[in-house]
């Protein structure tokens, strides 16, 4: 565990929505082409840079992500704005690549068998080799591509994971040359203590690769785990709009940690995040409408604070 003296609390991250893939992947409801896209616009409205559109992947297994293609056809042509598809093979690394409109390939790999076996049918060492070959197939089609190490601080089979075989992950992906590395708390069980001391490690080992960092707030640790993996060396966070979300192959997995919670908490202690904070609060309040009831976030429901002058 690094000693208080080794945080330091960053002046900037950089934001990741992730509420129109990982966000919606759980609902039963089928949502609508044009509400998912009009999630996307408000998230870019909001200051949202890097943004996880959808996920390229069976519809047969996540039917919420059927319309992948279509969600891509009406993005806007923003080359300020990298837009992320999620993908697990090649065939889903073909299809992102054949919209001309992903920008950046989201691979996943997972830290223990049971989980990967759950999740995309393969053992933990035939995940990483998969990503492997998304990155190397990216940038052989001039995109960028990154990896999520999926239940990185605990697997809802197996229970814990050593810290050792999330590092040992993170060095053979990183000799792939993904843009960043991001450890998942998919199942939402890690403590600020266990999240500070493995993006520490990670962080040192890595040298410069970025680490990102995404949590699921099951057991209400979302944004101590936050605030834990910036001050321990992490630089890119991922949130969903209202904290929204969950996996279909994790039992009990709950939604992201909120954007406007997050932002809410770095931006009040002085770590800039780009990001709109009433935006992201209207953005919540029109997916609550959307989906017919209370999100999770708590910002969006709060009073605004400070007052307006
Ligand atoms: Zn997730």
């Amino acid at each position: 565990m690094p000693s208080p003296s080794a945080m330091s609390i960053p002046k900037h991250i950089e934001f990741v929505e992730v509420g129109p893939r990982d966000g919606l992947q759980n609902e039963v409801v089928l949502i609508s082409t044009d509400d998912k896209n009009a999630l996307i616009n408000r998230a870019i409205d909001a200051g949202a840079r890097r943004i996880e559109v959808t996920s390229f992947v069976n519809p047969k297994r996540v039917p919420q992500m059927a319309d992948a293609e279509a969600v891509c056809a009406n993005l806007p042509d923003r080359d300020d704005v990298t837009y992320i598809g999620l993908v697990m093979n090649q065939r889903g690394a073909e299809r992102a690549i054949a919209t001309n409109k992903i920008d950046q390939l989201g691979a996943v790999a997972v830290a223990t068998d049971s989980f990967a076996m759950a999740n995309q049918g393969q053992s933990s060492d035939e995940s990483v080799e998969a990503a492997r070959a998304i990155i190397a197939l990216a940038q052989a089609e001039g995109r960028t591509a990154q990896c999520t190490i999926a239940a990185s601080f605990g697997c809802p089979f197996e229970g814990e994971v050593p810290d050792r075989r999330v590092l040992e992950m993170a060095l053979a992906i990183a000799e792939a040359g993904p843009v960043e590395i991001a450890l998942a708390d998919t199942i939402g069980v890690g403590d600020p203590a266990h999240v500070a001391r493995l993006i520490a490690l990670v962080h040192k080992e890595m040298g410069p690769l970025p680490v990102r960092v995404h949590f699921h707030n099951t057991r209400n640790t979302g944004l101590a785990n936050v605030w834990a993996a910036v001050t321990a060396g992490a630089t890119v966070v991922d949130a969903s709009i209202g904290g929204l979300g969950g996996c279909p192959f994790a039992p009990g997995a709950a939604g992201n940690v909120p954007s406007e919670d997050v932002v809410y908490m770095l931006e009040r202690a002085g770590v800039s995040t780009g990001m709109n904070l009433d935006s992201l609060i209207q953005a919540s309040h029109w997916l609550s409408d959307i989906m017919g009831r209370k999100l999770p976030g708590m910002v969006a429901q709060a009073p605004s604070f400070p007052k307006a002058a």
